[in-house]
């Protein structure tokens, strides 16, 4: 089997710059990949042992197969409820090689409210602009996504977007590596905080459509993306060196 390690420790990066910037409730949240060219994936756990999003290390990284199943891991640390919204994701977009689901207060916030979250801004981060405006999927129901039926059923909703919005509940991302999926997730909180406070201070207005048009598009075709994500990735790890 390959060597898992390096992939293992960029999962336990990613839950813990999640865990950093606060995106999630207590130790709730996880973040998975695909081994690659295998139908298993590694997952952060949880369980009597787990860690809280902020604290994870590549120990709290276990083994799953596409049954949602714990093939390998220590003791004290188990499959999260919710691994279903994982399996079925990486089971029907072959693309999909990282997964993130966590709870941004403030995005869920506006699936309680059912506001949409607006294209406020644009060159402040076209790509984050470009989330906003073709990247967000719906999931309508606040249950716990907890067998292969909700499972599916999320996956469904989900579709082939970069992210969904679960109402009264949280969010999922799901990219082609775990810097990808992770700046999704940050990149989405960062849209709903910014809608957020800018309603707080007067009444926000999008920004006008042929801006929109000529962002979007840039950003849909350029390599710059993956320059800015690598930099972006770089930036976050930095931030953990900080402690
Ligand atoms: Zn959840």
């Amino acid at each position: 089997m390959a060597d898992l390690s390096k992939l293992r420790e960029q999962v336990a990066q990613s839950c813990r710059i999640l865990g950093k910037l606060n995106l999630t409730k207590e130790p709730s949240g996880h973040v998975s990949a695909r081994v690659p060219g295998e139908d298993r994936v590694l997952i952060k756990a949880r369980g009597p042992e787990e860690s809280g999003l902020r604290f994870v290390s590549a120990r709290d990284i276990i083994t799953v197969d596409f049954n949602g199943k714990k093939v390998a891991g220590d003791d004290g640390l188990d499959v999260p409820q919710e691994v279903f919204i994982h399996t079925w994701l990486y089971k029907t977009r072959p693309d999909v090689q990282c997964v993130v689901h966590v709870h941004p207060l403030t995005v869920v916030l506006f699936t309680i409210c059912n506001k949409p979250i607006q294209p406020l801004y644009g060159a402040y981060d076209p790509s984050g602009l470009r989330l906003i405006v073709e990247g967000l999927a719906t999931y309508p129901r606040s249950i716990t996504v907890s067998n292969e039926k909700l499972g599916e059923e999320f996956a469904k909703a989900m579709g082939d977007k970069p992210a969904c919005l679960m109402r009264g509940h949280g969010i999922t991302s799901a990219g082609p590596n775990v810097e990808d999926a992770t700046l999704t997730a940050i990149k989405l909180n960062d849209a709903a905080v910014i809608n957020y406070q800018a309603s707080l201070l007067g009444t926000p207005e999008p920004i006008p459509q042929e801006d929109i048009d000529i962002l979007v598009g840039k950003s849909r075709g350029s390599s710059s993306k993956s320059v800015h994500a690598g930099s972006n990735w770089r930036y976050y790890c930095k931030l953990l060196d900080e402690e």
